[in-house]
């Protein structure tokens, strides 16, 4: 398989060169060009993962790996759990950092770590909050590759700044004196720097990466046909998007012909897609802060894979539904979720099932993407009680932290970087 540039002025790549490029050179992303059509497998999720993925591997140098790449990535479950006759949870929060980003940057450490490096390999990424600790936990303690990661100081919550900072070793944080968009900025600037990447070799980790993405297609493939099996109908997945890289994989799973209605993008106050949605005018916008801070984006860095995928907005309308739900709407539907099914759900997630009644009748599945504990300073005073924390971030909150303040000077950056 080999995969184009969705601005397709660059030449087309395999799957291992792709991911080692990050961004075409074009300045598009690479997306596949083809989706191959998968008819059904069955077995668990790994053998689901290992026969979506093939396709997209097949010729590459880590085609023959791909079984021991997946099984080493998906280590833990993604279970479907039935709420009612037409509506159903898919959680992705039983990950080491308790987000559905485990599972993409999980499979691309797994990747990058069996490929020939070129020389002082350092990933770096830019997060506001979820990305950073998944990627350092996939990196961590992985021989001969750094991880810098930088994060806006002050604006990620205290579980999440614990996330990114207790690793030591090969990984390293720094709190930025800025906003996020600082962050992205610096981090963009490093990867246009022919001189410092004479010197070290960048891989970029964020959601525009087909590591991250593609396996991510996985776990909505098999919950959708585990769905159909049970009922004999296809179900929509909703997906509380900000960058779009989940509801794209779930959109690329659908393509390859899984059975799937619509995909529904769940949004915050950040509607720059309701707009796309609605009208096929592309407006980015400067995000606004709000309750769902992963999902707090203005400009997804998945556009493109968007709309290469749906040239017209016909195709779009048929293929997605989007609804938006401010801050109000997310704490009523915390609490509205724990009355009705005595759980906790954290403000992402919030923004899924809220969404569900706006949508057109039929069989929804809503995409968990975080754990409500990583996000308690909001949950808890909602639900006025204590939530209980997964396992894996208690053991991470007992590891002490480091964390180093930097300037947005780039100069800060490549200070680090050296
Ligand atoms: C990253 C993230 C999202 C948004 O996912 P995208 O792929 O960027 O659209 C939603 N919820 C949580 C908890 C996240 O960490």
């Amino acid at each position: 398989m080999r995969f184009v540039s969705t601005r397709g002025k660059a030449p087309a790549l395999g799957f291992s060169e792709a991911i080692l490029a990050g961004l075409a050179p074009d300045g598009g992303l690479y997306v596949p060009e083809t989706f191959p059509r998968i008819l059904g497998t069955s077995g668990t999720l790994v053998d689901t993962a290992i026969a979506v993925l093939a396709p997209y591997l097949a010729g590459d140098p880590l085609a023959p790996s791909l079984k021991a790449i997946v099984e080493s990535a998906f280590t833990f479950p993604a279970p479907l759990r039935w709420l009612g006759p037409t509506l159903g949870i898919l959680e992705l929060v039983h990950g080491p950092t308790a987000a559905f980003k485990d599972f993409g940057a999980r499979f691309l450490a797994e990747c990058v770590c069996r490929l020939p490096l070129p020389p002082n390999p350092v990933v770096l990424v830019a997060t506001s909050g979820d990305t950073g600790g998944a990627v350092a936990s996939a990196f961590h303690g992985r021989p001969g590759i750094d991880v810098v990661v930088l994060f806006p100081k002050g604006r990620v919550s205290p579980l999440q700044e614990h996330q990114l900072t207790c690793w030591g070793g090969n990984v390293r944080a720094f709190a930025v004196r800025g906003s996020f968009d600082d962050c992205q900025r610096l981090v963009k600037q490093a990867f246009s720097d022919r001189r410092l990447r004479e010197k070290r070799t960048l891989l970029s980790a964020n959601s525009i990466s087909l590591g991250r993405l593609l396996p991510q297609q996985a776990y909505f493939a098999h919950a959708a046909m585990e769905w159909k099996a049970r009922t004999g109908r296809a179900p929509g997945f909703v997906v509380p998007t900000g960058n779009l890289g989940n509801a794209v994989a779930a959109l690329y799973a659908r393509e390859m012909g899984f059975p799937i209605g619509k995909v529904a993008f769940a949004l915050n106050e950040n509607t720059t897609l309701l707009e796309y949605s609605q009208t096929g005018n592309y407006v980015p916008a400067p995000s606004l802060p709000t309750l769902a801070n992963a999902m707090d984006v203005g400009a997804p860095s998945n556009i493109e894979r968007l709309q290469h995928l749906f040239p017209d907005l016909k195709g779009l309308q048929a293929a997605t539904e989007a609804v938006s739900s401010y801050d109000e709407a997310l704490r009523k539907e915390i609490q509205s979720f724990s009355d009705r099914y005595a759980e906790a759900i954290c403000p992402h997630t919030a923004a899924g099932f809220a969404a569900v009644p706006k949508l057109p009748p039929g069989d929804w599945i809503v995409a968990a993407t975080a754990h409500a504990g990583k996000f308690r300073e909001i949950v808890e005073p909602i639900l006025g009680r204590p939530l209980s924390l997964p396992e894996s971030l208690r053991a991470l909150l007992q590891k002490p932290t480091e964390c180093k303040e930097i300037g947005i000077r780039y100069d800060d950056l490549t200070a680090v970087l050296k």
